[in-house]
């Protein structure tokens, strides 16, 4: 028995709530409604591994395929101890109203393995990542269904993936994965492209709210790959100051909010932090950075908060922290928010920009990634940026519109336009 309290943080359940509602304010029929409300397929697979030691351990992973109407299956892997059938539901879910939303030729999917990567040496990883390609080749492809990096995974796992697909389908794949590194078919931008689609998400948000970027200050939860690119663009591109940064700590296994007098410089704090997106505590004390608490950033003065984390973090519990001066909410992390947090932002009148819109920027450029392999050509960032950019202030915009039309909450929004051209394809199709 799950008790109330658990079940409506499980990240599915909160899902199928979210579409449930956009489906009552676009009257789907039940058919549809029923059909979108649960993945078409889904893989629970075991991969043995042989460890380091000798011994061989076998990992649990999962591959869900939610919907295929408008493409291809699209969605990273993710490799996280904590990873259950449920979330990576809930992830495939939030894929297909991503490429819906900035209009894709895509569906959703999304993968999972549950393991801590930080506890595998490189040969394990790498035998890891290919027996998930061996159990799963046969239904992933450039035309079927096509990873990418997510929590937990890069662009070397990515190769490594690549490689073991190609090895078995005996021929060059590229499109097959996407987030691979720029020498086997990645993209230019790829890296920088989730940070990047939230802060021209943010740019959009404060035209609309009449407020000038140069004068704004942001905290952001996270300083992973998204976190990273999100600080980097905030203060480059908008003109803006991030006043603190939050991490996971994996050595003191506790997070901290690292802040400075002026804000903080991300470009620096890149220089001094690993590849799990953990700052070097000492380095950044001795360049006269402070380490607060690690939930400290959600409580701080600024103008934007940046969930560019983890699922569940902005709850009933937590949201009431959230400063009075806070404008905007710019979802970069999946899942950053519960359905029961989000009735009190909507109170507090903060614009929320939500997940599948906010950082659609990384499977936008994956699938111009995908485009440069077909045809075997190489576009550069400057002209990836722009479509990027304007992929990202369409679908702003169409969302914004939508929200405004139906008096209803960006979320809400966001649902409306992807839900209803998923909708429209499956009717198409003829499945409901
Ligand atoms: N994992 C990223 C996301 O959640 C990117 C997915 C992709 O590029 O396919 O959007």
């Amino acid at each position: 028995m799950v008790t109330g309290e658990v079940a409506s943080l499980n990240p599915f359940l909160i899902a199928q709530r979210q579409l449930d509602e956009a489906a009552g304010v676009l009257k789907l029929d039940r058919g549809l409604h029923e059909l979108l409300r649960w993945p078409l397929r889904e893989f629970h697979v075991r991969i043995p591994v042989r460890m380091d030691n000798g011994s061989v351990r076998v990992f649990e992973g999962f591959r869900v395929q939610y919907n295929n109407a408008r493409g291809p299956c699209k969605g990273g892997i993710r490799f996280a101890a904590d990873e259950t059938v449920d979330t990576v539901r809930a992830l495939a879910a939030w894929m297909t109203w991503k490429t819906a939303v900035v209009d894709l030729p895509l569906g959703g999917g999304k993968g999972g393995i549950v393991c801590n990567p930080k506890e595998l040496s490189p040969g394990e990883l790498e035998r890891l990542s290919r027996g998930y390609i061996r159990a799963l080749a046969p239904a992933i492809g450039a035309d079927r269904d096509v990873p990418a990096p997510d929590v937990g995974t890069n662009p070397q796992i990515m190769a490594w993936m690549l490689d073991e697909y190609e090895t078995i389908v005996g021929h060059a794949a590229p499109g097959v994965i996407t987030g691979k590194p720029i020498p086997l078919g990645g993209s230019a931008g790829r890296t920088g492209a989730t940070g990047l689609g939230v802060v021209i998400a943010i740019r959009e948000a404060l035209a609309a709210l009449g407020m000038d970027p140069a004068s704004t200050t942001a905290s952001i939860q996270g300083f992973g790959n998204v976190a990273q690119y999100a600080a980097i663009h905030y203060r480059e591109v908008l003109g803006g100051r991030v006043l603190a940064v939050s991490c996971w700590d994996h050595k003191d296994r506790r997070a901290y909010t690292y802040t400075k007098k002026g804000g903080i410089d991300p470009r620096f704090l890149q220089t001094i932090t690993d590849t799990f997106g953990t700052v070097d505590r000492a380095k950044a004390e001795q360049a006269g950075y402070e380490a607060l608490a690690g939930d400290a950033w959600l409580g701080l003065d600024v103008d934007v908060l940046i969930p560019a984390a983890m699922e569940n973090v902005i709850t009933a519990d937590t949201v009431g922290r959230i400063s009075g001066r806070v404008k905007i909410l710019a979802e970069a992390a999946n899942g950053p928010t519960t359905p029961e947090a989000d009735q009190v932002l909507q109170k507090k009148g903060i614009y929320v920009i939500p997940d599948f819109l906010c950082n659609a920027g990384g499977v936008t450029v994956s699938y111009f990634e995908q485009v440069q392999n077909a045809y075997n050509f190489h576009w550069d960032v400057a002209e990836i940026n722009r479509r990027l950019d304007e992929k990202m202030t369409k679908a702003f915009h169409a969302v914004h519109d939508a929200a405004k039309e139906h008096k209803v909450p960006n979320r809400v929004g966001a649902y409306l336009v992807a839900v209803e051209r998923v909708a429209e394809a499956v009717k198409l199709r003829g499945w409901a």
